[in-house]
């Protein structure tokens, strides 16, 4: 059967194969009667079994195509659940989650190698959310709850830090999975705040003057700023002086209160 091929490590295939640890993100998901759940990454059907058992309707995506299909074989009588086979990175999850108004519960293993990307992807379409439980590697997930002016604190942090209350469920260890990845995995939750952490004017703009700041970790934050698209229509001195944030700091000092302020002004100034 082609669920029982060698996990592949290009996909980042470590399945799950800790029945307690499966119960307890099982737990930790509180999926709702009814509710709309989908899983990233539904690899063997660790969780998806018990997710099919819960969930309203559900949707898988999974990359690995012999697995879509044994996902699609195993499914074929469950008409609340669909198999999507495609890269979670190029499927338009927007479309996807727009399919009822309900909100949807995310509950996903996370291939590691992708697992930031996957973050942004999600953060993108964080209107459409109810919940979020995502076993990462260990040390991204302690950058989602890192404080301002340490190694750990980045893009993540400051983005996601913006609608989502994120806490730690718990460690999971490598012996929970097979093969065992190298690293220590967490369990992270993510929930929704129904208005973001702060006023950042467009959304966009936000995204972009906090990537920007943080392009070059040894650089000043006027001269990472300066390498934003934004800088071709507005004076980054100006920008920081109007704020009151000095130029010669590093972008990951600042606060999210901090980027706020910076991004309104962009917003403002591109928008006149
Ligand atoms: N959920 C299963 C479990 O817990 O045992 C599998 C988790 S495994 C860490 C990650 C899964 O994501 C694999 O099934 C892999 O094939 C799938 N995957 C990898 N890259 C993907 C992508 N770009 N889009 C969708 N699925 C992907």
């Amino acid at each position: 059967m082609s669920a029982t091929r060698r996990p592949l490590k290009s996909l980042g295939q470590n399945f799950l194969v800790d029945g307690n640890i499966i119960d307890r993100i099982i737990q930790t998901a509180h999926i709702q009667p009814d509710q709309p759940v989908l899983e990233i990454g539904p690899g063997r059907g660790a969780l998806t079994v018990h997710l099919a058992e819960r969930a309203g309707r559900l949707v898988l995506i999974e990359f690995d195509h012999a697995l879509a299909a044994w996902h699609q074989d195993q499914q074929k009588e469950n008409q609340r659940v669909s198999v999507i086979d495609g890269d979670v990175l190029k499927v338009d999850l927007e479309a996807i989650l727009s399919e009822t108004a309900q909100k949807w519960n995310v509950v996903a293993n996370l291939p590691y190698n992708i697992s930031t990307e996957v973050l942004f992807r999600l953060y993108a379409v964080h209107h459409r959310l109810a919940r979020m439980t995502l076993m990462l590697q260990k040390e991204v997930g302690d950058r989602l709850a890192a404080p301002p002016d340490c190694s750990a604190y980045g893009v993540t942090t400051v983005l996601l830090g913006l609608w989502f209350d994120i806490r730690r469920a718990f460690v999971v260890h490598p012996g929970s999975f097979h093969p065992s990845p190298k690293v220590d995995s967490a369990v992270l939750t993510f929930i929704p705040l129904s208005e973001a952490r702060a006023d950042v004017g467009n959304e966009d703009v936000f995204r972009s003057v906090v990537k920007s700041a943080f392009s070059m970790r040894r650089k000043t934050l006027i001269n990472c700023l300066k390498s934003a698209e934004f800088a071709k229509q507005i004076d980054c001195g100006e920008l920081l002086e109007a704020c009151a944030i000095d130029g010669r700091r590093r972008g990951e000092t600042l606060s999210l209160e901090e980027f706020a302020v910076l991004s309104r002004w962009v917003t403002e100034k591109v928008a006149a």
